[in-house]
């Protein structure tokens, strides 16, 4: 079998001997980029490069990326525990040309290292181009002869890129696997291409055209290449499952979750949640995000939450969230050294956050027990939403993760305005000069304060909304 860290060092190994240079992945916050949330792809640490802004000694590099697609304009928090193939945190291996070669290097390259290195067969891999992009056709077709029965051509939302509204942009070329016909979902670019069935692991982005403000597209001087594939969706192709969650590294932290929560049910969706989200928990907080009700913070503190929630689901009591770095060092410790030198760290930052939320947690777990008996219609009051999100320390999200577990949901009209509300009596208290008071109500229920935290929440949804 090859293991995720074999694949992991054979991508590295194949690029830099072919000249890339070989980079360590960046933090999980990005440097000088206050309009992204988290590193969500390989290429952000070059993002400068790419824009001609900056200048490094090589022109092609290779990287493993850790990314976090957790909130902002890529958001697959949601996903985590429905699909196969998304996680909060993973690691996206590419490699990268800045101004040195482009489309046909890129895509040889690719299918160099998936059919010639790898001995993926040809027939389980499907390849897209954009609708437009002939050039990119000919390459497929023409010089590597894929066959056309295995080749789509696909509109701008998943097959052109752009890094923000002007500036660098251009056509995607991406492969697919295909995980055969036991599992639903038809081929890309067919109308129910959203199954499992097809699984995306390799993007090709050519940079070609820089767009100005009006919109208009011209080629750039030196075109530029941005590659990126899941090395966790790679691992299970090489290790012929279908789920990301049954590769070597997954079903390690699968057991271990089974065994700090007790639960003997290793097919449990609560314990690939647990997985996934200590993944994304230890490695933000060991680039420096705490959790806290704002920003970042708020984000790293609704994921950690979601865990807890779903020990507790599990019948956990006790705090054993935190008993889970061991074993992930023990997985990926070689590979991120960081990981091992700050486990202290880490391991306290958990097990506080673990007792806090422990303190509002079940009583909480009750109050929506009883909503939920109380309710004839299948939706969540937003008062109760609201309650819980105010006093007892839910995310919102948190509480829709329960709901849709139950096949239920939530009134978020009804919680906003119980939230305006509340706004408005602290407004018109504060103009009586009760704010005072008022906060030591609040926080006699809750060590915050509930508007403060949802103001920044709504900050946060407004700057990094796409
Ligand atoms: P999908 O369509 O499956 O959501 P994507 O098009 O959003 O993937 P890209 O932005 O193209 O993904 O990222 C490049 C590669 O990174 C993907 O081809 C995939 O292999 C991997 N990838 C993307 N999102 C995730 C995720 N949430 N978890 C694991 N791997 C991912
Ligand atoms: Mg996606
Ligand atoms: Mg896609
Ligand atoms: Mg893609």
């Amino acid at each position: 079998m090859t293991t995720s860290a074999e694949l992991r060092a054979s991508f590295l190994e194949y690029f830099e001997q072919r000249g890339h240079e070989r980079v360590v992945s960046s933090p999980l916050i990005p440097a000088n980029d206050p309009t992204l949330l988290f590193t969500n792809a390989g290429m952000v640490q070059f993002k400068e490069v790419f824009l001609g802004r900056e200048r490094r000694d090589y022109s092609r590099a290779v990287s493993s990326q850790r990314c976090v697609r957790a909130g902002g304009k890529h958001n697959d928090l949601e996903n985590v525990g429905y699909t196969a193939r998304h996680h909060t945190f993973f690691e996206m291996l590419g490699n990268f040309s800045f101004g040195d070669y482009f489309k046909r290097d890129a895509i040889e390259f690719a299918w160099d290292y998936l059919t010639g290195v790898l001995k993926l067969p040809p027939e389980r891999l499907w390849v897209t181009v954009f609708t437009e992009d002939q050039d990119a056709a000919d390459i497929w077709l023409n010089e590597l002869k894929v066959d056309p029965s295995r080749f789509s051509r696909c509109g701008a939302k998943d097959n052109f890129w752009s890094m923000g509204d002007t500036g660098p942009c251009g056509p995607c070329s991406e492969i697919f696997y295909d995980h055969g016909p036991e599992i639903a979902g038809g081929p890309p670019g067919s109308p129910d291409e959203d199954g499992d069935r097809y699984v995306e692991i390799w993007n090709l982005v050519f940079m070609q055209y820089n767009r100005d403000a009006e919109g208009k597209l011209t080629p750039l001087p030196r075109p530029s290449v941005d590659t990126g594939m899941g090395l966790e969706r790679l691992a299970a192709v090489m290790q012929g499952v279908h789920s990301n969650y049954d590769i070597d590294l997954f079903r390690s932290l699968i057991a271990a979750a089974a065994e700090v929560t007790g639960c003997g049910d290793l097919g449990d969706k609560s314990l690939r949640v647990i997985a996934d989200h200590i993944r994304a928990t230890a490695f933000l907080i060991v680039d420096g995000v705490t959790p806290g009700n704002e920003g970042r913070g708020y984000v790293l503190r609704r994921i950690m939450r979601r865990a807890i929630r779903h020990g507790y689901r599990l019948g956990c009591a006790e705090p054993f969230f935190h008993r889970l770095l061991a074993p992930l060092i023990a997985e990926m410790g070689a590979a991120y050294p960081e990981l091992k030198a700050g486990q202290a760290h880490v391991e306290r930052i958990i097990k506080l956050e673990e007792e806090r939320f422990a303190e509002t947690l079940e009583h909480g777990m009750r109050i929506l027990e009883e909503a939920i008996a109380g309710m004839s219609d299948g939706v969540i009051l937003g008062e109760t939403v609201f309650k819980l999100y105010d006093t007892y320390g839910f995310p919102t999200d948190l509480t829709a993760d329960i709901a849709r577990e139950r096949g239920l949901a939530l009134d978020m009209k009804g919680f906003e305005s119980a939230m305006a509300e509340q706004k408005e009596r602290a407004r018109a208290a504060s103009q009586f000069g009760a704010t005072q008071s008022l906060e030591i109500e609040v926080q006699g229920e809750t060590d915050f304060c509930g508007y403060d935290r949802l103001q920044e929440e709504a900050t946060v949804v407004a700057v990094y909304k796409d």
